[in-house]
């Protein structure tokens, strides 16, 4: 079998063949940094971020290539609210885009182009439109005539007529039909603009995607990627600029949409002030819960992202860490010994047919929700076995290497979908416990008068030497306190005769305990 994707443009599950066997060039919209980033911008990231780590995983050498849009009405329109320079409205909300996107471990693109460094390609493109009868300048804008193109509407079904008929000129506009759309704006006064052959002024927001893509991946690449938003007219009026400036077809051979993400039925948005930060879901909820529940859902399908589905996929992510953590504690035990006995012999089998079953969800148009019923069946499977031998029941020695097997298939897989499973846990335990130490010190300063150190293992050591602190002056209320919250935190404190003992919590009852040292072996 190999790769299906919905393709827009055939409205059908196609058989992906790429451009030149073996690559796959993929461009994608990326943001308009003029505000915070939200869930529905991270969908997109994620994404498209599982579809390239399943192609690379399929063997395709991949090429990314995603946008930065910093040259826009909304960005000019909050530098002037703000009254700073548009530069320091896109630096900030690029670098809160990035942020955003590190935190997921979505991977940054190949190119990352941006608008404002592309005009002199954006001025080629236009130019040869004009003279190619494709476009018109008028009072120092330029316009599309989607009249010219007969392919036009292909992508969204929107007819130039129909469109004629249902759009209207918006005043200081200076179409010949209101379907026409601007490739260059006359400059405004205290707007960024360049000089063009059409006067100063500053590119439309269409033009920059057909203009970086073709520089990079050139006319006729793999995958052309947004949300379903995009499909008109941007992504209609990206194919119309590019195929009559090339005089071929077509401009991208497979047109792969995202579906929203919804809040209460709508899309979530700035504009409708709905939107849950990035910033402010990472306050509640491990990077790899986010994540999960971004790529668990079809990507055709619109999500809601409410309470409910961030806890469910929590409760996920935690099996499928302890499935890992087991797993690892077990292989500790045997040592690296090992008979392949039956319980190893099924754990082998289970890893093949998790292999199959999400190599087979993924090539059916990248079906991550069925894909992940393969991940837990194996999931199970190797919880099932790991309670035997931590019971007792059965010797740690007769799981390998079969055990071996399906924790290297589980961290593949889960890999793809871009989960980091075992090393979020540890770095949300230390946030957490870092946090603590902080306002542990601001409420009681007296008896925090040094600040924590940096490791998770000085972190709780500094916390430790408070609460002695506290027992030492009798005030045990206090003491007991700090320790509530530690456990809270995830930090189990045990008194004993020869001082307080600390391990990390476990994730859940099933999950093996660790000292701070790591998983006994
Ligand atoms: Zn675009």
């Amino acid at each position: 079998m190999s790769l299906r994707l919905h393709n827009t443009l055939s409205k059908r599950v196609e058989e992906v063949v790429t451009r030149e066997a073996g690559k796959a060039a993929i461009y994608v919209c990326g943001p308009t940094v003029y505000d915070v980033t939200h869930l529905g911008h991270m969908r997109a990231a994620v994404v498209f971020d599982v579809l390239r780590r399943y192609l690379e995983f399929r063997g395709y050498q991949v090429m990314h290539v995603q946008n930065v849009t910093d040259v826009e009405d909304k960005i000019i329109a909050r530098a002037q609210a703000e009254g700073v320079p548009t530069d320091a409205i896109t630096a900030r909300y690029l670098e809160d885009y990035r942020q955003a996107s590190r935190a997921l471990n979505v991977m940054p693109p190949h190119v990352e182009p941006r608008a404002s460094q592309h005009i002199p390609e954006m001025i080629e493109m236009i130019k040869k439109l004009v003279e190619g009868g494709y476009a018109y300048s008028a009072e120092g804008d330029v316009y599309f005539d989607v009249s010219r193109l007969p392919q036009y509407g292909k992508l969204s079904g929107q007819l130039p007529a129909e469109l004629r008929a249902g759009a209207r000129v918006e005043p200081g506009e200076h179409k010949r039909h209101p379907a026409d759309f601007a490739l260059w704006k006359r400059a405004k006064p205290g707007e960024p603009s360049w000089d063009g052959p059409w006067g100063r002024g500053r590119p439309g927001w269409h033009i920059e995607c057909s203009a970086m893509s073709l520089k990079y991946l050139g006319m006729g690449f793999d995958i052309h990627g947004g949300g379903d938003d995009l499909i008109f007219p941007h992504h209609e009026n990206e194919i119309a600029q590019s195929e009559a400036y090339a005089a071929t077809q077509p401009f991208a051979r497979y047109w792969v949409h995202n579906a929203m993400v919804m809040v209460r039925g709508e899309k979530m948005s700035k504009s409708l002030h709905n939107y849950i930060a990035v910033a402010d879901a990472l306050g509640r909820f491990p990077a790899d819960v986010i994540r999960y529940a971004l790529a668990a859902v079809h990507y055709r399908k619109p999500m809601e992202v409410d309470e409910a589905r961030l806890q469910d996929a929590a409760k996920a992510v935690d099996r499928l860490r302890i499935a890992l953590a087991s797993a690892e504690t077990i292989l500790a035990r045997a040592g690296g010994r090992g008979t392949d006995g039956p319980a190893s012999r099924l754990l082998r089998k289970a890893a093949e047919s998790a292999r199959t079953a999400f190599t087979a969800a993924m090539d059916d148009d990248l079906n991550t929700s069925s894909g992940l019923a393969a991940v837990f069946e194996l999931a199970a499977e190797m919880n099932r076995v790991t309670d035997q031998v931590l019971k007792g029941g059965t010797d740690a020695t007769e799981t390998t290497p079969g055990l071996r097997e399906a924790r290297e298939a589980l961290r593949t897989i889960t890999a793809i979908l871009g989960l980091r499973l075992e090393s979020a846990g540890d770095e949300d335990l230390a946030r957490r416990v870092r946090d603590l130490a902080v306002s542990l010190r601001q409420e009681a300063a007296h008896l925090f008068s040094e600040p924590p150190g940096q490791t998770l293992d000085e972190i709780v050591t500094f916390i430790l030497a408070g609460r002695e602190q506290a027992r030492a002056t009798r005030d045990f209320a206090t003491a007991d306190r700090i320790r509530t919250r530690m456990a809270e935190a995830g930090i189990l404190v045990e008194d004993l005769p020869t001082g307080p003992k600390w391990r990390i919590a476990s994730t859940d009852g099933r999950r093996p305990t660790a000292d701070a040292s790591g998983p006994r072996a």
